[in-house]
């Protein structure tokens, strides 16, 4: 690991302060640190400074008590899992959570490090490739091994989205908060993630060097509202998703008043699916309007040479998800 500079601001300006000192080298966030001690470890990230976020008191903050559920960035992932009123109101979330990894990594990561944490494509893991998401020219995950690669909205890198929070907060119509020198911006969940064909093919966010996610905001459900999440992972044990759905559906007079519907682990970015969800409102959601909606949701999906399972299993994923919520 190369040598760096740990800081322990304590307040968020001061935090964004040392990210911005660009004559002090370059920073990086440091949250719970599952993801990032990792990427320094195996170099794939060599910050001068480390900015510790921990030191910052008030930034775990978990508050329904307004009616809508406002998340501090550094809420941890086990905490979110356990809350009554989540579980309650905002099911999926809380699904999405307890779906993540193991209870010691729920333990220490939290919902802002797990929505800015990085790609898991073997490649991009290695040290020794310098792939197209690394700077290099090549995504080789297109000619190579891609088992567990995008089928929607690939190109010129096709890595998905490792996050199981991001589709279920955007099923739910979730909202990111993010502050820098600039100001405050806040942003619908699906706009904070880039496509690789849309910006910058190192990064997956808008997130500015020197800005900070501060808080999710998750609006209040509408009377009649059901959500889940489903997740498929290749090993019984602690896995990242191989494809996975939330969703979200308010039902009134047993027909659907709206739908949102979002794919996780199949694109580069949550990959919410409008169309999907268009074909199933006005609709009783039974297995014709789950089928039909599924079709919709994959269409357009270009598989590599090794991950064409993918469509089938996701078609099904949003199947069963819908059909739990009419039950
Ligand atoms: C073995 C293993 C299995 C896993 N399985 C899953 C899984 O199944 N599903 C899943 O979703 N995830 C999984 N993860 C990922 C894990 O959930 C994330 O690594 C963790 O949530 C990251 O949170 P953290 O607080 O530790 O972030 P950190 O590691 O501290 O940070 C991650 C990144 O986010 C940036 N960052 C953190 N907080 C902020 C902030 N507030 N503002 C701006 N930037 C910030 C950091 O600079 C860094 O780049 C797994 C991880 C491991 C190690």
């Amino acid at each position: 690991m190369k040598s760096f500079r740990l800081v322990n601001p304590t307040t968020l300006d001061e935090a964004i302060d040392f990210a911005s000192d660009r004559a002090a080298g370059s920073s990086k966030f440091l949250a719970g640190g599952q993801d990032l001690l990792t990427e320094m470890k195996e170099h794939l990230s060599g910050p001068d400074r480390v900015v510790n976020l921990k030191s910052i008191p008030g930034l775990d903050a978990l508050d329904s008590s307004g009616g809508s559920l406002r998340i501090g960035a550094l809420t941890t992932l086990s905490r979110i899992e356990r809350d009554a009123a989540v579980r309650a109101h905002w099911t999926a979330l809380a699904e999405a959570a307890h779906s993540v990894a193991s209870p010691q990594i729920r333990t220490c990561g939290t919902i802002g490090g797990n929505l800015c944490q990085r790609p898991r494509c073997w490649y991009y893991r290695l040290e020794e490739a310098n792939c197209l998401k690394k700077g290099g020219t090549e995504c080789f995950s297109y000619g190579g091994l891609n088992k567990y690669n995008a089928i929607l909205g690939g190109g010129p890198t096709y890595i998905v989205h490792p996050s199981d929070l991001a589709p279920a907060l955007v099923a739910l119509g979730a909202e990111i908060v993010l502050r820098s020198k600039s100001g405050e911006r806040r942003m619908p969940l699906e706009k904070f993630y880039v496509l690789p064909a849309d910006g910058d093919v190192t990064k997956e966010t808008v997130l500015a060097d020197g800005e900070i996610v501060t808080e999710i905001v998750v609006p209040k459900p509408a009377a009649g509202t059901r959500s889940t999440y489903v997740k498929f992972k290749e090993r019984e044990s602690y896995d990242f998703a191989l494809s996975a759905v939330g969703a979200s559906v308010v039902l009134e007079g047993g027909k659907v008043a709206a739908a949102r519907l979002c794919l996780g682990a199949v694109a580069p970015v949550p990959w919410r699916v409008e169309r999907a969800e268009k074909v199933l409102v006005g609709r009783v959601l039974d297995e014709t309007a789950a089928r039909e909606a599924a079709n919709e949701a994959l269409r357009g999906a270009e598989p590599l040479s090794q991950n064409a399972y993918k469509v089938p299993l996701t078609k099904t994923l949003v199947e069963r998800a819908l059909l739990a919520l009419a039950r």
